[in-house]
C-alpha cells in the first residue's frame, strides 16, 4: 500500500469500543491485567497512540520494529544508552549540530570513543571504520544545514563488513521521501516534532528498526527506564498531523525545488544548498535515494553573518524562527542559533518551507534581498 493512504487513514483505523475512525485519547496509567485489554500494562511502556505511530512508522519504513518517543533527542538518548566505555562511534561532520553535542557529551562521560568523519567521502568512512572496531555509525540524510546526502546502500554496506551498525536520522526527508532501511541501515531515527507531525506543536520522536534483536530490547528498556514514552496528548496530535504528510511533502518539495532554483539567479547570494539542485554534489544520488520530492530544506549563503543577520530581520512573510516542518514557512541565521563552536558558514540562513503559496515566499525573499542591496 502506499504511504498516503497508510496516513490518510491511520492504518485503516477504528476505535475498538465505538468504531470511531478517529483514534481515542487514552490517558490511563494503568491497565487491566487479565483479559484483552492488557496488552499496555503500566504507562511508562506505552500507549494505544505511542502504540498506533509506531505500526505506522514500521509500516512505512518497512521495518520490523518501532518506538515513540516524547522527542527526537530522547530516541537518541536510547540507541547512547546501548553503548559500552570504550566502544566506538562514528558519526558525520555534518550531523545537526545539538545531536553532535549530545553524543559528545555522552561520549565524555561514559568514555566513548567518538570519531567526526565526512560520511559523504566513502573513502573517508572506509578509513574511518578501518581504522578500529567500530559499533555505530550515525549519518543524516539529508544532513542539517547544509542538506548533503550520504550514500546509505555503500555506508551500510562498509558499516557492516566492519561489523558495525548504521543509524540514518531521517528527519528532513521523512518516510514518504527516503526509506533508509530498504537500503541497508540498520536504524532511522525521526524527529516526529518536524515535518513528521508538521503543525509545530509537539515534541515527538521515532526510532524505527530493521531487526527484532538484543540492541532493540535494549534501546526499548532505556525507554522505559528513562519514561522516555511519547505522552498520549501529543501521540495523538501527532496521529491528527500525520494524515496529511503526503500531502504535505509533496507541497513543500514543489516550493523548495522553485525557490531554490530561483534563489541560484540571485547575485547577492555565494551558494544555494538543496539535494534538488542539478549542481548539488550528490544530486544524483539523491534522485536514486529519495522518491517524489527532496524536501521542504534548503539553505542559502550571504556574504557574511552581517548580510545572513540583516535578511532575517527583514523578513515579512517567512517567519524568523528555529525549527523546522511547520505549516508557515521559517528563517534563521543558523550561526546566531548554533552559538560559539559552530562550524556553519557565517552567512548562511536556513529556510523550512511550510504550507503558503510559493509566489507569496519568493517575494518575500526578493524583497529581503533587495533590501540588503
Ligand atoms: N534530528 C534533526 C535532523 C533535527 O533537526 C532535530 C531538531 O531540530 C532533532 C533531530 C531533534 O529532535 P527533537 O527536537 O524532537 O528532540
Amino acid at each position: 500500500m502506499h504511504a498516503a493512504t497508510i496516513l490518510a487513514q491511520l492504518d485503516h483505523v477504528a476505535d475498538p469500543v465505538t468504531g470511531a475512525l478517529v483514534p481515542a485519547i487514552q490517558p490511563g496509567v494503568t491497565h487491566r491485567r487479565s483479559g484483552d485489554g492488557g496488552a499496555t500494562g503500566y504507562a511508562r511502556s506505552g500507549n494505544s497512540g505511542a502504540a498506533l505511530v509506531e505500526t505506522i512508522l514500521r509500516k512505512l519504513e518497512d521495518g520490523s520494529a518501532a518506538a515513540a518517543f516524547g522527542a527526537g533527542a530522547a530516541a537518541a538518548q536510547a540507541v547512547l544508552a546501548t553503548l559500552r566505555p570504550g566502544d566506538r562511534v562514528l558519526i558525520d561532520t555534518g550531523l545537526y549540530y545539538e545531536f553532535g553535542r549530545i553524543v559528545a557529551a555522552f561520549a565524555a562521560r561514559f568514555g566513548l570513543e567518538l570519531q567526526r568523519v565526512d560520511l559523504c567521502d566513502l573513502d573517508r568512512a572506509a578509513q574511518g571504520l578501518a581504522a578500529a572496531p567500530t559499533r555505530l555509525v550515525w549519518a543524516e540524510c539529508p544532513s542539517n544545514p547544509l542538506w548533503r546526502v550520504p550514500d546509505i546502500a555503500a555506508l551500510s554496506q562498509l558499516a557492516h563488513r566492519h561489523g558495525a551498525r548504521l543509524l540514518v536520522d531521517a528527519t528532513a526527508a521523512t518516510p514518504v521521501l527516503c526509506r533508509p532501511l530498504r537500503m541497508g541501515a540498520d536504524l532511522v531515527l525521526h524527529s516526529a516534532t518536524k515535518y513528521l507531525n508538521g503543525h509545530g506543536d509537539l515534541v515527538a520522536g521515532v526510532l524505527v528498526a530493521a531487526r527484532r534483536d538484543p540492541l532493540w530490547d535494549e534501546i526499548i528498556l532505556a525507554r522505559e527506564t528513562h519514561g522516555s514514552i511519547l505522552p498520549p496528548f501529543e501521540a495523538w496530535l501527532l496521529l491528527r498531523g500525520m494524515r496529511s504528510l503526503a500531502l504535505r511533502m509533496e507541497h513543500v518539495s514543489r516550493t523548495a525545488m522553485a525557490l531554490a532554483s530561483w534563489l541560484t539567479l540571485q547575485p547577492a547570494i555565494r551558494a544555494v544548498h538543496y539535494p534538488g539542485l542539478p549542481r548539488h554534489p550528490q544530486h544524483q544520488l539523491a534522485q536514486r535515494q529519495f522518491e517524489g520530492g527532496f524536501g521542504g530544506m534548503l539553505s542559502f549563503e550571504m556574504e557574511d553573518a552581517a548580510a545572513a543577520a540583516a535578511i532575517c530581520a527583514r523578513a515579512e512573510v517567512f517567519r524568523h524562527s528555529t525549527s523546522l516542518g511547520s505549516p508557515e514557512s521559517l528563517i534563521e541565521h543558523r550561526l546566531s542559533t548554533e552559538g560559539a563552536g559552530s562550524e556553519c558558514p557565517p552567512g548562511l540562513l536556513r529556510l523550512s518551507i511550510g504550507l503558503e503559496h510559493h509566489e507569496d515566499l519568493r517575494e518575500d525573499l526578493r524583497q529581503m534581498l533587495a533590501a540588503a542591496g
